[in-house]
């Protein structure tokens, strides 16, 4: 035995979450972060006094079970209350469901590319990853996903709007591949992004949460809501799931901050829903852009493109780090841009240009 601590073995393996590089300064530029899908604009002012308020009573521990946000989030759904829990960011949360749902050597099936933290949290709770292939459009292939269920498979997510191809799962296409799933195994659907979604034929997680006993919907504060940096998000699931993920959930991890910056959110949701809009708006006129200089890419549901630019991700990457806007590098697969400033992305057009 070494007489060093050890560290297990795949978390000593496990490679770090890797956050979206920051905006480095380049003499002449304004830097701009279009890595991690952030909201450009800073909080509402009136979200921000209530996060100022609540900070003097940060002495205190927050309501553990987040009573207030929890209330006003199952009347905003109309949903049982004991069917919401609340993590850490929707991340937090998707970790809580994973330890919840695996031991050792269970199977959590997602598609691949797809959201970086969901092979992470699978290792970390010990179980095993299955990525399932997008297809070559970047879509999930529901076909391929349900045939790898196994008897060891407890947790299988479905990432629409996707991270980082933006494309959205067909509504009906859930629906059957639903009703081929096992009734003991859990489907997640994961809509982060669910807010700059504009395809009638997307899933309606929603009701597939009402129709199903296996499914669970998970949403977060942090994209279109701007709240990424105080960590709050919600799972809306069956009443034993929810109960579970509270279990799993690191005491008062969402802090009264959180709790109060998202109801003071849900208070001023129309305004926050306009800069959503915003935002859309943005994303078509950046669609547009790059079709008229012949990329032929689908079309993004969420505040992100999806480049597939394969070997030259690197380059392009660099190129934008050089005129200051940082965004996301897959190596050797496609490089995701958010939706962020205009500005920044007018400036991002030249270099694009280069890579039809
Ligand atoms: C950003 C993101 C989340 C949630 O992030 P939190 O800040 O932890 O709420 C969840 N799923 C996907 C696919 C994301 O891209």
């Amino acid at each position: 035995m070494s007489d060093e601590v050890r560290i297990r073995k795949s978390i000593q393996e496990l490679p770090g979450y890797k956050a979206g590089a920051r905006a480095q300064a380049v003499s002449g530029f304004t830097p701009y972060k279009l890595s991690s899908n952030e909201n450009p604009l800073t909080p509402l002012p009136s979200v921000v006094s209530v996060i100022a308020s609540a900070a003097e009573s940060i002495n205190r521990y927050p309501d553990p079970l987040a009573t207030e946000l929890t209330t006003r989030l199952a009347e905003k759904f109309q949903v049982d209350p004991n069917c919401i829990a609340l993590g850490t960011g929707s991340v937090g949360v998707c970790q809580q469901i994973v330890q919840a749902l695996c031991d050792a050597g269970d199977e959590v099936v997602f598609a691949w590319r797809s959201f970086e933290a969901y092979p992470i949290i699978t290792t970390i709770a010990g179980a095993v990853s299955v990525r399932v292939p997008l297809t070559p459009s970047g879509e999930h292939d529901l076909a391929l996903m349900a045939g790898a269920i196994t008897d060891r498979t407890r947790v299988i997510f479905i990432c629409t709007p996707n991270n980082p191809t933006g494309s959205i799962v067909n509504n009906q296409d859930l629906i059957d591949f639903l009703a081929k799933v096992p009734t003991n195994v859990l489907v997640v659907i994961d809509e982060a992004y669910v807010e700059f979604n504009r395809d009638e034929q997307a899933v309606d997680g929603l009701a597939a949460f009402q129709s199903f006993s296996n499914v669970a919907v998970l949403r977060t504060f942090s994209k279109a809501y701007g709240l990424a940096g105080l960590r709050v998000g919600y799972l809306i699931g069956p009443e034993a799931l929810a109960e579970a993920v509270r279990k799993t959930a690191v005491p008062f991890g969402v802090s009264s901050l959180a709790q109060a910056a998202a109801i003071a959110s849900l208070d001023h949701e129309d305004e926050l829903l306009d800069r959503v809009q915003n935002l859309v708006e943005l994303r078509s006129w950046f669609e547009s852009a790059l079709a008229e200089l012949g990329f032929q890419i689908p079309a993004s549901q969420a505040n992100f493109i999806w480049l597939p630019l394969g070997e030259r991700s690197e380059q392009f990457a660099k190129q934008c780090a050089d005129v200051a806007v940082a965004v996301r590098t897959f190596v050797g697969e496609g490089v995701r841009i958010s939706i962020g400033e205009r500005e920044a992305l007018e400036v991002l057009l030249p270099i694009c240009a280069q890579y039809v």
